[in-house]
């Protein structure tokens, strides 16, 4: 029953990123683990606009077909490489939605945090480093990776979505190719302005005691081994990377920074809960 939901899911997927335009002729691929070491996986050759069940093909762990007639997703390395880094994740849709890829082929970053929603659902957009479709050479990039993002562009290529379900990778494929537009127009009308710390700190906060989610911005920062890819030569960091630009730089959460605004928060609310007492006070006499 869970392996038919998920087929379903998957063919309806498939339609949703031909019908956007997230994929072009027979490009993109979804995946989903359905145990330990089973995965469903998208054919290799197909438009992924227009697939039955018969289309999709069982895998194990090491990528050998155990059910299905079709040859499996080229990309399958890249799939099994971030359900072995990533345990947690049931999903994975991979296209080139115009403007992320448009990113990532102008190796620019979408990791300003701009947009709440953009943070409580995917949280910092990482770029994975160049590799030749089907080598090895993506599947190690994006491991480096995965591990603190659930979105990812890949460099000259396209990006990646994670999640707990199909309809979560996708819907996360979604809002990354929304985000980027948005970037796009706000750079058009002349930059956009990035949450400052504070402000980027309480909205990771809010997305992980709300949300629930990982909160990878505070992730060790020695696992962050890639080099940024955006020409204005800055240095990556695991969130608000631009850090040469002088625009984000998230400092460790047991820093002083933090525990200071923590206070000034505190002493801020109780002042505006007697300046409300006040104003009640007033109106009442
Ligand atoms: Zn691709």
């Amino acid at each position: 029953m869970i392996e038919f939901r998920v087929k379903q899911d998957i063919i309806e997927v498939g339609k949703r990123m031909y019908d956007k335009g997230f994929v072009a002729s027979n490009d993109g691929n979804i995946s989903a683990r359905i145990s330990e070491d089973r995965i469903i996986i998208t054919p290799t050759g197909v438009s992924k606009g227009y697939m039955s069940e018969y289309d999709l093909i069982t895998v194990d762990m090491q990528g050998n077909v155990v059910y299905g007639d079709k040859k499996p997703s080229s990309e399958i390395k890249m799939h099994l490489a971030v359900y072995r880094k990533r345990p947690d994740v049931k999903a994975i849709v991979h296209a080139h939605p115009p403007a992320a890829t448009a990113f990532a082929v102008a190796n620019k970053n979408l990791d300003k945090i701009t947009l709440p929603e953009v943070v409580f659902s995917l949280g910092n957009i990482a770029m994975a480093e160049y590799g030749t479709p089907s080598t090895d050479k993506i599947p190690m990039a994006v491991e480096k990776c995965i591990d603190r993002s659930d979105a990812l562009l890949l460099a000259n290529h396209g990006a990646l979505t994670v999640g707990g379900d199909v309809m979560d990778a996708y819907y996360k494929m979604e809002t990354l190719e929304h985000f980027a537009k948005i970037s796009l127009y706000a750079r058009l009308l002349g930059g956009e302005r990035v949450l400052d710390e504070e402000e980027t700190r309480e909205l990771f906060r809010v997305r992980k005691e709300v949300y629930g989610r990982d909160n990878f911005l505070y992730a060790d920062k020695d696992t962050g081994d890639t080099e940024s890819t955006d020409n204005r030569g800055s240095a990556s960091d695991q969130i608000g990377g631009d850090v040469g630009a002088g625009e984000q730089s998230p400092p460790d959460n047991k820093s002083e920074p933090m525990v200071r605004s923590t206070v000034i928060g505190h002493v801020e609310d109780a002042v505006k809960r007697l300046v409300m007492e006040e104003i009640k006070k007033s109106s009442l006499f």
